[in-house]
């Protein structure tokens, strides 16, 4: 499972950066997510093949966020795409679509409405399960969880007794999951559970204001992307515009024990991002830049 960031500006290109597109590749087969203005370009670049992309999520309808769907959709077309696609996002991208292209397409656009504000399912194969949650933005926003899916991890009776693990949690135990008591001590999964594989999660939180609506679904993730569209020193705009600063990132990850942390969307006012890595990684040292080009990988447990 590995992320390649193909954008990581907010709401205009600006110093070489691009706005925001990710490409997440699960056992070879390619999910896009968010799709700003210059994605194909970047993708063509990188050398990421667009006919293997059959699911886009689109987090908002903030244009440095889906400017760049009609252009690779029609793309697709031309290149003599058959096969469906499937897009996941809110309702009036549908009819932003349907006015620019659907009736030139040579192949099905199979549209997924989320625009209810709600924790959801939204995609569940064999091997990946994909939900989407609800976060704080000036307009109705999603972020996006993957997972995934392992054999299960087989349960060892004797040591969930041991550790007084609740029957609520075994399914989660399963899973991969370590169990935190809300007073007490965090157990470890290999703990309690042998065999299997551990489930591995990326969740992107898209544009959004520090929240607590989002807290519980992001715990524990292997790798989170959190926005940090200002430095501390701009944290007064952060709250203005509904981003966040790297201080607020780098807690929420800390608040979250997740695996590491990548933090993007950078403000156009800045030319260099060194700072955004230093005051980030003076809280959560596992911390990178969500750098044009560079892939994270989220290594198999
Ligand atoms: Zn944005």
């Amino acid at each position: 499972m590995k992320l390649t960031i193909l954008g990581s500006n907010a709401a205009a290109p600006a110093y070489g950066r691009r706005p925001t597109a990710q490409v997440l590749n699960i056992s070879e087969q390619l999910f896009l997510i968010d799709c700003a203005e210059g994605t194909q370009m970047r993708m063509q670049e990188y050398g990421i093949k667009r006919g293997r992309i059959n699911h886009i999520f689109i987090s908002h309808m903030h244009g440095d966020h889906y400017f760049g769907l009609i252009g690779l959709l029609n793309t697709m077309g031309l290149l003599g795409r058959q096969a469906a696609i499937n897009i996941y996002g809110p309702a009036q991208l549908k009819e932003i679509i349907g006015i620019q292209i659907s009736h030139s397409l040579g192949f099905e656009l199979v549209f997924n409405d989320i625009s209810e504000g709600e924790e959801k399912v939204i995609l569940d194969t064999n091997n990946v399960q994909v939900k989407c949650f609800p976060v704080h933005h000036s307009v109705p926003t999603h972020g996006f969880l993957f997972k995934k899916k392992e054999r299960p991890r087989v349960l060892l009776p004797e040591k969930l007794k041991e550790f007084e693990i609740p029957k609520y949690f075994y399914k989660q135990l399963t899973d991969g999951a370590d169990y935190e008591p809300e007073n007490g001590t965090w157990v470890k999964n290999e703990l309690v559970t042998e065999g299997g594989k551990k489930q591995r999660t990326y969740a992107y939180t898209a544009d959004t204001a520090p929240h607590e609506c989002y807290k519980e679904i992001i715990k524990g993730v292997d790798l989170l992307y959190h926005e940090a569209t200002y430095t501390k020193h701009f944290s007064d705009k952060a709250i203005e515009r509904l981003h966040s600063t790297t201080v607020e990132a780098a807690r929420i990850a800390l608040d979250a024990k997740v695996g590491q942390l990548i933090i993007g969307h950078f403000s156009s006012r800045y030319k260099e991002l060194h700072e955004f890595e230093l005051e980030a990684q003076a809280i959560f040292p596992n911390t990178e830049l969500a750098l044009e080009g560079k892939t994270f990988e989220i290594k198999e447990g």
